[in-house]
């Protein structure tokens, strides 16, 4: 087993798996925040961030549009499909998936800098790369942020106002893939409120908290929420 960067202090494999038991309860962790787009998980981020000190946020690449609020280097590297895929040639990604048309991928000087910083480092990526990083990075810590119902996902997708009709009904349709695929997950946190959710996740990381996931039940209700919501908005045009 090698090390991935030289500044890196674990011995992260390059695609292969390899079982940590140093792992301390204090040291540095990469934490994965995935969730449905649209309920809230950037906000709880920031949130996050602001109240507990000591965590660095990954600025993802991608070859998306900037929404109007947002700021290159500070929410995303908005970056060209050339750029970014000679970033991949030259392995510069933790992780790179595809999502509803756009590339997105999480730059690895950072990650590898921050941790050997000492400092939590939070990715906001959806789950093919988090599977990515869990294959890589065993100890990593998955947590999947979800809406209390489906019905809430639209309205706060829709509410956000920064998608077309057309694009938030790609987001819901990508929705119920990712909701069949909680159970990859260490950890489920409802996001009802925003304070209550960033302790939460704090607790998690900081204070080894477990974030059960949620029942079966809970679950096949959430994916069939969904889906009635997905064939409504196709009747309706949307
Ligand atoms: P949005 O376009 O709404 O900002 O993000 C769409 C999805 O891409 C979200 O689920 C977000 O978590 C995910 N995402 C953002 N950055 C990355 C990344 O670097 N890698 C991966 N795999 N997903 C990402």
């Amino acid at each position: 087993v090698s090390s991935c960067q030289p500044c890196c202090r674990r011995p992260y494999g390059e695609g292969q798996r390899v079982t940590m038991t140093s792992q301390k309860q204090n040291d540095p962790r990469i934490v994965i925040i995935s969730g449905y787009s649209g309920c809230g998980k950037g906000t709880v981020i920031s949130r996050l961030m602001e109240k507990y000190g000591n965590y660095a946020f990954s600025v993802s690449m991608t070859t998306r549009d900037p929404r109007d609020n947002e700021i290159d280097g500070v929410h995303y590297h908005f970056v060209t499909n050339e750029r970014f895929e000679k970033m991949i040639s030259e392995a510069g990604f933790l992780e790179y998936a595809g999502y509803t048309d756009n590339y997105y991928g999480t730059p690895a000087a950072f990650v590898h800098e921050n941790l050997a910083a000492g400092r939590d480092v939070l990715l906001d990526i959806e789950v093919q790369g988090a599977m990515q990083i869990r294959e890589k990075i065993p100890e990593a810590i998955l947590i999947f942020v979800s809406t209390p119902t489906a019905a809430e996902l639209e309205n706060r997708l829709v509410s956000r106002g920064t998608e077309t009709p057309a694009r938030v009904s790609k987001r819901l349709k990508r929705a119920v893939e990712e909701s069949t695929e909680i159970w990859r997950y260490d950890h489920f946190v409802i996001n009802d409120t925003v304070e209550e959710a960033a302790d939460m996740i704090n607790g998690i990381i900081r204070e080894g908290a477990a974030a059960p996931l949620p029942s079966r039940e809970f679950m096949e209700t959430f994916t069939k929420e969904l889906i009635e919501i997905n064939e409504r908005r196709e009747r309706e045009g949307k």
